[in-house]
């Protein structure tokens, strides 16, 4: 075992609103230090999510109308480019074949997400209160 690695074990934190008890586990106090977050959470993972959404859901947004088939959708990020906006579809539908079409690209583009970024796995991921 490397010395210089901390240990990390769930430990019992209290919410600073309601005073109930929560585990900060060994993993998140492990992200937690990763990220280099040097105050315990206040809340519990589960309760920071809810008050994420809740911030998110209240947050503004913008309608947008992709310009290739006209669907209107919605995105919490300001479009740096409105006119241009093209629904995950369409990426999809347009985007694909002309990679098909150019093999040598495709290697660069591998693995790149056609979703909104708003919609990507992690990308509501924020830094912890
Ligand atoms: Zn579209």
């Amino acid at each position: 075992m490397d010395p210089a690695q901390p240990q990390f074990q769930d430990m019992t934190l209290f919410d600073v609103d309601t005073g109930e008890p929560f585990i900060f586990t060994a993993k998140e106090q492990e992200f937690f230090a990763r990220q280099g977050f040097t105050n315990p959470p206040k809340y519990s993972s589960e309760k920071r999510k809810r008050m994420r959404d809740e911030q998110m859901a209240t947050k503004p947004f913008w309608h947008v109308r992709c310009f290739v088939c006209g669907r209107v959708g919605k995105t919490h990020s300001e479009p740096p480019d409105p006119k241009h906006v093209v629904c995950s579809y369409c990426f999809a539908e347009k985007w694909n074949p002309y990679l098909e079409a150019h093999p040598e690209l495709q290697d660069l583009y591998e693995g790149v997400d056609p979703r909104p970024p708003q919609e990507q796995e992690g990308a509501t991921e924020s830094a912890p209160e």
